[in-house]
């Protein structure tokens, strides 16, 4: 079944593989092909290069810069950059902030912002959750104040992704405090060189530092950096998650662990034998690849559109079943590694700011996010059971 759906893509496959084996800089490979974080520099030289192929900005309507791929096509194009260890794009932009703007952004907005994402040249982040507003956004109180022809905005963020390496923030904020707590909140974009603006880093448990904490004091933010309408940002804030959502299955990067993983069980050794002869974990491991192959076979499905599913219930589905499934298996190679699966390697870019951490016990680590960024688990079990299940 899953060759019935990606039989039309062969030669497209080939014309993505070709391109990347011609163009994927060796020394960026070999960072990813080791497991460690993308620099700034590798996500902005790699963006650059797909964008003079007109590749870096796959989602997109093709007026915009986009490809004009199906979201399938699209799919495969992704498990080809993660089969071919190529660097993550900044998502902020293309895969966020981009969509919102080619869809409600004004003229000046997407002349101003949509080129530089599309070669790679600004990087941006995600001003939504702030200390007591995550699962319950809608209860979020950084203001923004009406002031002549620009706004004043006061209050934090937190958990912010890659605000360290940004250029600019999309954030919501709250314009109006009366009413329903959705109705008063717009979406802003924000200058990361402001005066007001400071980023202070949040290190993890794999002790990376990839999200931090924001604070904005009496930031000035021009009036024509509003997103669409004031007070309309919850519905431009919805477009935008479904969007991420969706491309949370984690698919291309769970595809590509799971079979590295299967290739170095054959690889290693233990009294002689390789791991691959012990029963216990080829039986786990074999039960994650059919879990796996069932996953891609409903994210094809949900993506091609032929479910029928609510797409809000059909989002969370995948979101919350890819991010159970990169949990497991980080977990398995942490169970095949042992004692290997420790140690914790410098790779020396202190100068982007990322103290990286490569290493089985690391990503193992840094994974136990994935159930909780792009909105919760048990916050998707509730859209499920509302819009899919009609509970
Ligand atoms: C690594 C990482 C990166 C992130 N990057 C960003 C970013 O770039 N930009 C951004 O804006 N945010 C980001 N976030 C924040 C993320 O979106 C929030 O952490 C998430 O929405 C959960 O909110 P919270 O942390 O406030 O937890 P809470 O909302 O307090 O939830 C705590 C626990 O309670 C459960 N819970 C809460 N409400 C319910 C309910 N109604 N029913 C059942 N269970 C419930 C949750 O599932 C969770 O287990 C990031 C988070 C992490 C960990």
């Amino acid at each position: 079944m899953k060759d019935s759906f990606l039989s039309g893509f062969r030669e497209f496959r080939e014309e993505i593989r070709t391109f990347v084996a011609e163009n994927l800089p060796d020394d960026m490979r070999e960072r990813a092909r080791r497991g460690f974080h993308a620099t700034k520099e590798d996500m902005r030289r790699w963006m650059e290069i797909l964008h003079k192929k007109g590749w870096s900005a796959p989602n997109w309507p093709k007026e915009y810069g986009g490809t004009g791929w199906s979201p399938l096509k699209r799919m495969v194009f992704e498990i080809e950059m993660a089969n071919a260890d190529a660097p993550p794009r900044n998502p902020f932009g293309f895969h966020l902030i981009g969509p919102v703007l080619c869809e409600f952004g004004t003229e000046q907005q997407k002349a101003r912002y949509l080129p530089a994402i599309l070669d790679g040249s600004e990087f941006w982040c995600q001003g939504f959750s702030e200390p007591n507003a995550g699962s319950d956004l809608a209860s979020l109180k950084t203001t923004a104040t009406l002031e002549g022809d620009h706004y004043v905005v006061n209050g934090q963020k937190t958990w912010t992704s890659e605000a360290h390496l940004a250029d600019m923030i999309f954030c919501l904020v709250r314009t109006n405090r009366d009413g329903a707590s959705q109705g008063g909140i717009s979406m802003m974009l924000i200058d990361m060189k402001s005066p007001g603006v400071t980023v202070r880093p949040i290190i993890t448990q794999d002790m990376s530092h990839y999200v931090n904490e924001i604070f904005l004091e009496d930031v000035k933010v021009p009036v024509e950096n509003l997103v669409g309408e004031e007070n309309q940002g919850w519905r431009y804030a919805k477009f935008l998650l479904e969007n991420e959502r969706t491309g949370s299955a984690y698919l291309p990067q769970s595809k590509s662990d799971l079979n590295r993983l299967r290739s170095l069980l054959a690889e290693l050794r233990e009294n002689g034998d390789t791991l691959a002869s012990n029963p216990v974990l080829d039986a786990e491991l074999a039960r994650a690849e059919v879990d796996m192959a069932a996953h891609e076979m409903m994210v094809y499905r949900i993506i091609d559109g032929v479910t029928g599913i609510d797409s809000n219930a059909a989002a969370s589905m995948i979101k919350a079943r890819g991010a159970e499934l990169q949990q497991r298996i980080a977990g398995l190679w942490i169970e095949a590694l042992g004692p290997h699966a420790l140690p914790v390697y410098e790779d020396g870019e202190e100068e982007y700011g990322i103290r990286a951490s490569p290493g089985a016990m690391s990503q193992y680590l840094i994974r136990r996010a994935v159930s909780i960024y792009g909105g919760a688990n048990e916050i998707q079990y509730n859209i499920i059971a509302k819009r899919g299940l009609h509970l």
